[in-house]
């Protein structure tokens, strides 16, 4: 296909364009991540979370795909903190989506409150040293976070999974993660199509480029080294969301995108969320 890769710190590879499957519905996940394949995405996120593990399985079972071409990442849930919860869990998860393995395992949350990530991250090195994850990393963690596990435990995360987008582009986090080899993958990365697609500065950009605002903000991602996940239900943006690799941004657009930064979240901080 003609997404290129990302080489994570353990040597695995990585589409740097997947397809992120939340608010979806397990039944509608079937349909919906099978289109996703069917246009030639070969990654897909979802977590226990989204309650859609099932039938995010089932499209890939039903694709007909080998296997090893499909990246499959999923997540440990909030609840399921700790060193044998977190084996039950990735148990429950691997079984809900029918594989023996999946290529990318995250911790969800750090939630320093109940203070169990260190914990966690055990069970998911014991989980990568058993071959039942590919690779193993987190999710919306800050340097903080971070630093402990690099402290505390031999295993640097191979990614980071983030909210980042033009109106919270995370430069801090992002030069940690170069630091320590670490990738940045950015969640909700249109903004969830919000605000965002509308802002004259992107729109002018896109205009300028022939292409929509998403392809455009999907574009600034790659051009920043960001793996991107965007969400759609909508047959005709999964296709548009694909099609990035016929044109680039130049300097006077990255440029003009770093002015959109406003230090918004549109989730959750991940200091105050249990
Ligand atoms: P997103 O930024 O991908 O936006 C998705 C929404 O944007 C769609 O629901 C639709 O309304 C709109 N949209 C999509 N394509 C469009 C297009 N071409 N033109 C116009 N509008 C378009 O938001 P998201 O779903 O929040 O994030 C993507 C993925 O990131 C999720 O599906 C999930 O896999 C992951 N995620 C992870 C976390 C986490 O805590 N780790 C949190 C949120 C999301």
């Amino acid at each position: 296909s003609s997404v290129p890769h990302v080489t994570l710190n353990n040597g695995v590879e990585m589409p740097r364009l997947g397809f992120g499957v939340w608010q979806v519905s397990n039944d509608e996940a079937t349909a919906t991540v099978g289109k996703a394949l069917e246009v030639g995405y070969r990654s897909i996120d979802t977590a226990a979370a989204y309650g859609n593990e099932e039938g995010t399985g089932r499209a890939i079972a039903e694709s007909g795909i080998p296997r090893e071409e499909i990246f499959v990442t999923t997540k440990l849930w909030n609840g399921d903190h700790g060193y044998d919860a977190a084996l039950r869990a990735f148990d429950a998860s691997l079984e809900r989506l029918a594989l023996e393995h999946v290529d990318l395992y995250l911790i969800h949350w750090p939630m320093p409150a109940v203070d169990l990530y260190v914990e966690s991250w055990r069970a998911l090195e014991k989980i990568h040293s058993e071959g039942r994850a590919r690779a193993i990393g987190v999710s919306n963690f800050k340097p903080t976070h971070l630093r402990r596990l690099l402290d505390e435990t031999g295993t640097v995360p191979a990614l980071n999974q983030i909210e980042l987008h033009p109106n919270l582009p995370q430069a801090d986090t992002r030069a940690f993660h170069a630091e320590h080899d670490i990738v940045t993958e950015a969640w909700s990365p249109l903004g969830q199509g919000k605000g965002l697609l509308e802002d004259p500065t992107l729109v002018s950009i896109a205009e300028k480029h022939g292409v929509t605002p998403a392809r455009a903000v999907l574009r600034w991602h790659l051009r920043l080294g960001n793996v991107v996940i965007p969400k759609s239900a909508t047959p005709s943006r999964i296709e548009e969301n694909f099609d990035l690799f016929g044109f680039d941004l130049d300097d006077e657009d990255m440029t003009a995108l770093a002015g959109l930064d406003n230090g918004r979240r549109l989730g959750p901080d991940p200091d105050e969320f249990n």
